[in-house]
């Protein structure tokens, strides 16, 4: 088969680290039999010295025609002053609401051969945790009306933020989570603060209703404060984690950082088309780009969600990730994940550690 992609290598590490997962690519297509095809464009603060605009029509366009879009990260200390309309990372949101991109799915697991890198006891992290947050992208408070107004009991000038969610936005997103639980451990952890929030209430009323469509998964309801205490505590009990948007802007953080290796993250951004939009969770990082030491597998990782939910492509998908595990068995570490005296690979050597054992 013949996919299109188009590729934003973006700002900072970002070329550095997409070329390594485009070679990946390319290995998996002689494998077995596929042709990707890649179409570079602008966005972020490349774009900005380019065009004017982190994101131009073009850019959305070429997006839009292809298959799937891969991201390495946009953004960098350069273009911090630009007014905050124009600023780099606006070009994802424009991305993500041209594409439809509804759900953000970031699996957060934790490889054996890393075990010390996370920063949770061993009693506790036990056989460790492979968990995916599925998070509402295009709604909640993000999205709502932000103003500012008198407070009626003259405490002066208060700032208002409308917080809402429509039955249609939360039943899109539960499906979505369920049907990944499906072909995972078979559990929804469903977020919400459905004690005080009226948008919470019609949130687990929805994700409830939609649950009697998957009777083969097992649903639990938590509340935010419980579910961020019960990811350091007990991050074993988690299969899928459905929340909302700012719920899921912080969950997500936090189950990353107890994998301890924000270098080793992919993430998807999908849509009701199979299209997508895939990058890791990490930035730009500015403080490294450009020396050939930033860890790529997280954007590899990415191609592998790419190749299983857009193109449908699970041995291939299996693949990426196996090379990936068996890399770090051998002993194979970027600067940010070995220990100490433990020699570091540049990108390119662990890109191509990778490629060799696929
Ligand atoms: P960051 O994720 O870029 O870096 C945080 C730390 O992690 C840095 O020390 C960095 O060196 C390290 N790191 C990140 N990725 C790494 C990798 N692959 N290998 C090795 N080490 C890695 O976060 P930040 O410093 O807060 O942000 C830098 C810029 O990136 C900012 O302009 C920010 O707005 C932007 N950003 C972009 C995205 C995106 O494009 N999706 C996401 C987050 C931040």
């Amino acid at each position: 088969m013949n996919y299109n992609i188009a590729v934003i290598k973006g700002d900072g590490i970002g070329p550095e680290i997409v070329s390594e997962a485009m070679l990946v690519l390319e290995k998996i297509g002689e494998k077995f039999g596929h042709t990707f095809k890649f179409q570079e464009v602008l966005a972020g603060g490349c774009s900005i010295d380019a065009n004017g605009i982190p994101l131009t029509d073009e850019t959305i366009e070429i997006c839009k025609n292809a298959d799937s879009v891969l991201l390495g990260a946009v953004g960098g200390p350069k273009w911090d002053n630009v007014p905050s309309a124009k600023r780099p990372e606006k070009a994802l949101l424009g991305l993500r609401a041209a594409l439809g991109l509804f759900a953000n799915i970031r699996p957060a697991m934790m490889y054996k051969a890393l075990a010390d890198a996370c920063p949770i006891k061993k009693e506790i992290i036990g056989d460790g945790f492979d968990i995916v947050v599925c998070r509402e992208l295009t709604g909640d408070v993000y999205f709502g009306n932000h103003y500012r107004k008198e407070s009626d009991c003259g405490w002066g000038e208060m700032g208002c933020d409308d917080m809402n969610y429509s039955v249609y936005e939360v039943e899109r997103i539960a499906r979505r989570a369920f049907e990944m639980a499906r072909v995972r451990s078979k559990k929804v952890t469903s977020v919400d603060k459905a004690n005080v929030l009226e948008t919470s209430r019609v949130w687990r009323e929805t994700v409830t209703r939609i649950a009697a469509e998957y009777p083969d998964v097992e649903l639990q309801h938590m509340y935010v404060d419980n579910a961020a205490m019960q990811l350091v505590h007990s991050p074993g009990q988690f299969d899928v984690l459905l929340t909302g948007n700012l719920f899921g802007d912080i969950l997500s953080d936090e189950a990353s950082m107890i994998t301890g290796s924000i270098g080793m993250l992919p993430s998807a951004s999908i849509g009701e088309t199979g299209r997508g939009m895939y990058e890791p969770i990490h930035g730009s990082a500015p403080d490294i780009a450009g020396k050939g030491i930033a860890n790529p597998i997280a954007t590899i990782l990415s191609c592998a969600m790419m190749l299983r939910y857009s193109f449908g492509l699970s041995a291939e998908a299996d693949a990426i990730e196996q090379a990936v595990g068996k890399a770090l068995d051998n002993g194979c570490r970027t600067a940010d994940i070995a220990s100490p005296g433990q020699t570091a690979l540049s990108t390119s050597e662990m890109g191509q550690v990778i490629r060799d054992l696929i």
